[in-house]
């Protein structure tokens, strides 16, 4: 089952995540990966979910998730990036 992450829009394995935490009385679920999940519950308590980023547009337009966002593709592109500097660093020698 593939579905963009309603977070960072990536086409990545999600699983349903609760946008208001289910003991809290939520029952609104957004396919979420495990990167953003794991952002968003050490961004912020349950509470915090529940009264205040209670829905992925909220938790969107937070300077926190913002720069998170960044730094999420920052890493995919460096991995990338990586990957490609090592094969050239390997043929030096023989150059
Ligand atoms: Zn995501």
């Amino acid at each position: 089952m593939d579905e963009a992450c309603a977070f960072c829009n990536r086409m990545v394995p999600t699983r349903g995540h609760h946008v208001v935490p289910r003991c809290k009385g939520g029952r609104d679920i957004a396919p979420t990966c495990h990167s953003c999940e794991d952002f968003i519950h050490k961004t912020w308590t349950h509470n915090e979910l529940r009264d205040t980023f209670n829905t992925v547009e909220k938790i969107q337009a937070d300077s926190r998730f913002q720069k998170f966002l960044r730094w999420l593709f920052k890493q995919q592109e460096g991995t990338f990036f990586r990957i490609r500097r090592n094969r050239n660093r390997t043929g030096q020698p023989y150059r």
